[in-house]
C-alpha cells in the first residue's frame, strides 16, 4: 500500500482556497494552521509529525466546498513520517499492545458453524466492556441467519491510523484470507471503525448491526436523548438512518445537536491523539459536552461511548436496546481493563455453548 503525500499536499496546496470553512470547525486546524498551509510545511518538511495530532475524524473534507482532501493528506502524512522512522512515538506503545492481543491466540476466535457464510465480527471493544450485548446480538441475529458465525479477531485499525501501514495490511489480509478460504461472503460488524476497514480495504460485503437488528418489544422509554454518530461512519448515512430508527423504536425522541450524521465531531478519541496531546483531545470532547447539553448522549461505537462518558452522561445504543430502564437510570455495568480482557477470554467459551460451531479455534490456528 503505497502513500503519496506529495501529490496530496501539491494538490491541497493548489486548491485550498484558504477558506477557512474548515478551519473553524477544527480544534488541530485552528491552532496549526490551513490545510493549505499545512501542505506548505510538509512540502517543506517531509518528515513532519506534526500530524499525529490530527483526530483522523475527516470533518475538514466533509465541509470543504471545493472537494479538497485535508484528512487524507494528515494520514498519508502519518504514513510518510513512519516510513521515513520519524513517526514512531513510544506513548503509543499501550494501544499498540491492546491491537496485538486482539488477535493472539489468547483473544483470537473463529466460530464457524457448518455452511457459514455470514459472521458478526464484534471487533474489540464491545465484546471487553460488554460481553453480553455481543450474547444478545448473536442470539438476535441467529432469527434471522440460523448458520451465523462469529469470529472475535482486531481489524488493526490503530496501526492503519498510526501510520503503520506495512502491519496493518500484513494481518488485515491475513484475516480476509482466513474468511475467504471459509466460504464467508458477509461481514456484520458493531463497530464503525471496523466498518470502515472492511468497506475501504475489504473484498467481502459488510454491513453494520444495526441495520438488521430490531429494538425488542416492549421497550417504551418515552425519554428524550441525543445522538452522536462516529467519525468511522460520517459518509454512510443508511448507518445514521438506521440507528435514529432503532432509538425511535426503543421509545425515545432525539433532538439532533449541531453537529451530527455527516457533518458529525470527534469524541476526543480518534487518531490516537489523546496519547500525545490529552488537551487536545479533551477540548474535541468539551465541544460535545457542550452542544450536547444535559441531554443523554447515546452512540454506537464503545470507543465513543468509553471516551465522551468521562464527561457527560454516555451510553451505547446496544444497552439502550437490551437494557434500556437501566440504561436510562445510567446503572448498566461496562467494564474497564484488565476486565475486559478476561471478558473476551470467557466470551469464547460462552459463544461456543450458543453457535456450536464445526470450527472453533484462534487465529494462529485457522493460519495454520
Ligand atoms: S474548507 Fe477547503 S478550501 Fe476552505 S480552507 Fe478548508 S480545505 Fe481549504
Ligand atoms: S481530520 Fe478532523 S482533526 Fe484532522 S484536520 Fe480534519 S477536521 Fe481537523
Amino acid at each position: 500500500m503505497k502513500t503519496h503525500s506529495v501529490d496530496l499536499a501539491r494538490s491541497v496546496a493548489e486548491n485550498c482556497l484558504d477558506c477557512s470553512i474548515c478551519v473553524k470547525q477544527c480544534q488541530f486546524l485552528s491552532a496549526n494552521g490551513s490545510p493549505r498551509h499545512l501542505a506548505e510545511l510538509f512540502l517543506k518538511e517531509p518528515d513532519s509529525d506534526l500530524a499525529f495530532r490530527c483526530s483522523l475524524c475527516r470533518l475538514c473534507t466533509a465541509v470543504c466546498p471545493k472537494d479538497v482532501d485535508p484528512a487524507g493528506l494528515l494520514m498519508a502524512q502519518r504514513c510518510q513520517a513512519v516510513n521515513h522512522d520519524k513517526g514512531h512515538h513510544g506513548q503509543h506503545r499501550p494501544l499498540l499492545s491492546y491491537e496485538k492481543r486482539g488477535s493472539s491466540r489468547l483473544l483470537s476466535w473463529y466460530g464457524l458453524p457448518q455452511g457459514c457464510d455470514t459472521i458478526f465480527f464484534p471487533g474489540c471493544a464491545l465484546p471487553g466492556s460488554r460481553p453480553q450485548r455481543v450474547l444478545d446480538v448473536v442470539s438476535q441475529l441467529q432469527g434471522e441467519i440460523p448458520n451465523l458465525g462469529v469470529v472475535l479477531d482486531c481489524c488493526t485499525k490503530p496501526s492503519h491510523d498510526l501510520g503503520r501501514r506495512d502491519y496493518f495490511q500484513t494481518m488485515f489480509s491475513g484475516l480476509l484470507e482466513i474468511l475467504k478460504r471459509c466460504g464467508i461472503k458477509k461481514v456484520l460488524v458493531a463497530c464503525p471503525n471496523c466498518f470502515r476497514m472492511f468497506k475501504e480495504y475489504g473484498t467481502l460485503e459488510v454491513q453494520t448491526i444495526y441495520e438488521l437488528l430490531k429494538a425488542p418489544s416492549g421497550t417504551a422509554l418515552q425519554a428524550e436523548v441525543t445522538l452522536h454518530d462516529p467519525c468511522g461512519v460520517r459518509f454512510d448515512s443508511q448507518i445514521h438512518g438506521a440507528v435514529r430508527t432503532l432509538v425511535r423504536d426503543a421509545g425515545c425522541t432525539v433532538r439532533e445537536m449541531k453537529h451530527h450524521g455527516k457533518n458529525t465531531l470527534c469524541c476526543g478519541e480518534g487518531g490516537a491523539v489523546g496519547y500525545l496531546d490529552k488537551d487536545l483531545a479533551r477540548s474535541w470532547v468539551e465541544l460535545r459536552r457542550q452542544e450536547a447539553g444535559e441531554l443523554k448522549v447515546i452512540t454506537y461505537c464503545a470507543g465513543c461511548s468509553h471516551y465522551l462518558g468521562q464527561s457527560m452522561d454516555s451510553s451505547h445504543i446496544l444497552d439502550l436496546l437490551y437494557e434500556p430502564d437501566r440504561t436510562m437510570a445510567a446503572k448498566v455495568k461496562v467494564a474497564r481493563a484488565p476486565m475486559t480482557y478476561w471478558h473476551r477470554f470467557r466470551l469464547k467459551k460462552k459463544l461456543a455453548a450458543i453457535l456450536a460451531p464445526h470450527t472453533a479455534c484462534c487465529r494462529q490456528d485457522m493460519e495454520g
